[in-house]
């Protein structure tokens, strides 16, 4: 098939290009634009349009895209709260996505930040270097015989389960159904309410639905143990992020670390360091010391991007030779 790759930066041009040579026979042409009702024109004569996270692929750029020719948009990614599927649907388009790559990426990176917060790692790492050997506002906790409360027990939240077990901790799940694999693991599942009570350590590993936006608000977060630890590695607008920065102004928010961000899309994946910050929220954020924040990598290893690459492309195969996609994902 012909597919536009939109949004490639180098990584994807080389796993992409990789599986492609080792397996299939697609015609892949890289861009580095994002997807946008401006740039959909780019798509025009393409079978498949392959895109990531932060493309727009609402109802007006459907449209283009299928009078361009378009038939399949393969997500190279497992979030597809981007896509208008009613409009795809009505299109005739195909959506189909990844929908598990390593969830051990995801995971691990949400106990990097667990535990880069909780020992003040980002903050001990400067202070060397400057030669400060000082130890004061460094004090962790230890993590045996604490309490975290995840949020969506799915194939990434199930393998945080399994870390923080091994650390010692109590693990409370909360989700749409209770899943065996996670009460194998010792999830105890428990309503939300109690969740929010009963943990020091909350994390987000459910997706972004019109029911879990803003999720995290003023009202859940006044539920919370005073000094909670946020993290959120799943969608960003499942935090209410006007909220949590009044939250961590009062010290009722005690660490907070991000992997996404409700306004990404202006920011992540690009080098800006030359240009003036213009988010004021984003940089009220950077202010905190007990914030950590990382730019959507929590995907990113080596391992995940060779399972996505292959996927993706056996996602357009299977949809070429069949017609249909076992990861297609509908209305
Ligand atoms: P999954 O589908 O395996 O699990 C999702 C879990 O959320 C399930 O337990 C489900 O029951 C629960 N859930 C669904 N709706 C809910 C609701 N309204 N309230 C509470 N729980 C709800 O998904 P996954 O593979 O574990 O991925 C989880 C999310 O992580 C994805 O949706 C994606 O947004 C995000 N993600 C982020 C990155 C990253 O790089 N930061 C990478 C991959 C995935």
């Amino acid at each position: 098939m012909k597919v536009a790759v939109f949004s490639t930066k180098p990584y994807d041009e080389q796993f992409l290009g990789q599986a492609n040579q080792e397996a299939h026979q697609h015609e892949l042409t890289f861009l580095e634009t994002r997807l946008n009702e401006t740039t959909a024109a780019l798509a025009q004569g393409f079978d498949a349009v392959c895109v990531f996270v932060n493309d727009q692929v609402d109802a007006p750029v459907l449209e283009k895209l299928a009078a361009g020719g378009t038939r399949v948009i393969a997500l190279r990614c497992a979030g597809f709260n981007n896509v208008d599927l009613k409009a795809a649907e009505r299109l005739g388009l195909a959506v189909v996505r990844v929908p598990a790559y390593s969830p051990y990426a995801v995971a691990e990176h949400t106990v990097a930040m667990i535990l880069t917060l909780n020992r003040q790692i980002h903050r001990a790492y400067h202070r060397i270097r400057e030669g400060n050997f000082a130890l004061d506002g460094l004090l962790g906790f230890d993590l045996r015989g604490r309490t975290v409360g995840i949020i969506g027990t799915g194939r990434i939240g199930v393998e945080v389960a399994r870390i923080m077990r091994g650390f010692g901790c109590r693990v409370l799940g909360y989700a749409h159904k209770v899943h065996k694999e996670a009460e194998e693991v010792g999830v105890e599942y428990v309503p939300l309410d109690e969740l929010f009570a009963e943990s020091d350590i909350i994390t987000l590993h459910c997706p972004l639905t019109p029911e879990t936006h803003h999720l995290i608000d003023a009202e859940a977060m006044a539920k919370m143990k005073d000094g909670v630890m946020l993290i959120n590695t799943s969608r960003g607008a499942i935090v209410d992020t006007g909220a949590v920065i009044e939250g961590l102004k009062s010290g009722h928010i005690g660490y907070l670390g991000l992997d996404v961000y409700e306004e990404e899309g202006d920011l992540f994946f690009e080098d800006l360091s030359n240009l003036v910050l213009q988010d004021d929220v984003f940089a009220r954020l950077l202010t905190f010391p007990n914030v950590v924040i990382t730019g959507h990598q929590a995907f990113f290893t080596h391992d995940a991007l060779e399972s996505i690459a292959h996927t993706t492309l056996g996602n357009l195969s299977e949809w070429e030779e069949t017609g249909q996609c076992a990861n297609a994902v509908k209305a």
